[in-house]
C-alpha cells in the first residue's frame, strides 16, 4: 500500500512534480494507492476560506492532469474522511511534545510567520503520521524535505505498536531520483510559500522569463569562465527533464565553458517544456469538467473510508473502546 498526500495550498510547482508526482505516478503500476489533497495540512497556515474550494479543485485537477489515473489509484480530500483526525487524536496522545518541538519546519515556518504560531502546525506531523498509517501504507513517496517527518511517523508507529500491541507497519519514504529542486533563487527550496517556483501551469514564455534569470553556478562570473554543474540548480533541472545526451552535453559544455548558461538554459527549457505541455493541455481540458473531479473525489472518499473504518476498529479494540463502537 502506498500514500501520500499534497497540500491543496497553490498551483503545483515542478518541485512537487520532479520531488514527489513522478514517483506517485509510476507506483501506481506496482501497488495499490491512496493519494490525498490534505487540506487540513493546507489550513496550518492562514488561509482564505473563499479559495478553498478552488484551490482543492485546482489540486485534484492538477494531480490528473499529471498522470494519477483515478481508476487505478483512490484520489481523495482528506478532510472528508474523518477517521484521519480520528486517528491523529489517538496519535497525540502518545506523541511527545519534546518529538514534535525538533522538527525542522516547524521552526522554519514559525519563523517566517512568528505572528502565526499555533497547534494545528505544531501538531502538523501527528495528522501526517495519521493520514499515512490509517491505510497501513509501507510507501510514502515523498521529497526529500518530509524525510524528517516521516522518521517521526515511524517513531510514533512503534511507540503505538508498543503501547498496543502489533498494529501498524512502519512506512518508508521512496525518494524521487532527484528529491529536491532548488528555486529560481538557487539557494532555498523550490516551494510555494517562498514563490521561487516555476508552476505546472505556466507559459513556454513565462517560464523563459523565470529560467533566463534564475541563479545558476554563482562561481562562474563571466560567459568563458568554466562552471561546476554538481552545484548548479539549473543542471539539477536538466537531471529531471533531459535526456542523456543533453544532460552530457551541458556537464562538458559547462566545464569547459563550451556552452554559456543562457545556452545550458534555453535545452533545459525546451526540454522542460515538452514534459509540461501534455500536462498543461489536460489541465485545461478537466478545468472544464468540473462534475466528473467532483465525482472522482467523491468516490476517492468512498473507497479510502472502507479501508479507514477497518483500520479504525482494530484501533478502538486495540485501545479498549471497541464495544462501544459496534
Ligand atoms: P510545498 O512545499 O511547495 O508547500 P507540499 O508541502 O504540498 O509543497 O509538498 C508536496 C510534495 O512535494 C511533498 O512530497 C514534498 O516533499 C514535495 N516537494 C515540495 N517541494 C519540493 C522541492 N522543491 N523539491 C522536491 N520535492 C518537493
Amino acid at each position: 500500500m502506498v500514500f501520500s498526500g499534497i497540500q491543496p495550498s497553490g498551483r503545483l510547482h515542478i518541485g512537487n512534480y520532479v520531488g514527489a508526482m513522478k514517483n506517485m505516478i509510476a507506483l501506481q503500476d506496482e501497488y495499490f494507492c491512496i493519494y490525498g489533497i490534505v487540506d487540513y495540512h493546507a489550513m496550518t497556515v492562514r488561509f482564505d476560506p473563499k479559495e478553498m474550494e478552488m484551490s482543492i479543485f485546482s489540486a485534484a485537477v492538477d494531480y490528473i492532469a499529471a498522470g494519477i489515473d483515478p481508476e487505478k489509484s483512490v484520489l481523495m480530500l482528506q478532510s472528508t474522511v474523518s477517521e484521519h483526525t480520528e486517528l491523529a487524536w489517538i496519535l497525540n496522545t502518545i506523541t511527545p511534545i519534546s518529538w514534535l518541538s525538533r522538527v525542522p519546519t516547524f521552526k522554519e515556518k514559525s519563523k517566517e510567520n512568528p505572528d502565526y504560531v499555533h497547534m494545528g502546525l505544531f501538531d502538523y506531523p501527528a495528522l501526517m503520521a495519521a493520514d499515512i498509517i490509517l491505510y497501513k501504507a509501507h510507501v510514502v513517496p515523498v521529497g526529500d524535505d518530509q524525510v524528517a517527518h516521516l522518521e517521526l511517523t515511524r517513531e510514533i508507529v512503534r511507540r503505538f505498536n508498543s503501547y498496543f500491541g502489533q498494529t501498524f507497519p512502519e512506512p518508508e519514504a521512496k525518494l524521487g531520483e532527484i528529491s529536491r529542486i532548488l528555486g529560481l533563487d538557487g539557494v532555498n527550496k523550490m516551494s510555494k510559500s517562498l514563490g521561487n517556483c516555476i508552476y505546472l501551469d505556466e507559459t513556454k514564455e513565462e517560464i523563459w522569463k523565470k529560467l533566463s534569470t534564475a541563479v545558476t553556478d554563482t562561481n562562474r562570473k563571466k560567459r568563458n569562465d568554466p562552471g561546476n554543474p554538481d552545484i548548479c540548480n539549473i543542471f539539477t533541472m536538466h537531471k529531471a527533464f533531459s535526456k542523456q545526451e543533453d544532460i552530457e552535453h551541458c556537464a562538458h559544455g559547462c566545464r569547459t565553458a563550451g556552452i554559456g548558461c543562457l545556452d545550458c538554459k534555453k535545452i533545459l527549457l525546451d526540454n522542460m517544456y515538452k514534459e509540461l505541455e501534455p500536462i498543461q493541455n489536460k489541465q485545461k481540458e478537466l478545468r472544464n469538467k468540473k462534475d466528473y473531479i467532483y465525482e472522482v473525489l467523491r468516490d476517492g472518499k468512498k473507497r479510502a473510508k472502507q479501508i479507514a473504518q477497518k483500520t479504525m476498529d482494530e484501533v478502538y479494540e486495540k485501545i479498549g473502546i471497541d464495544s462501544y463502537h459496534k
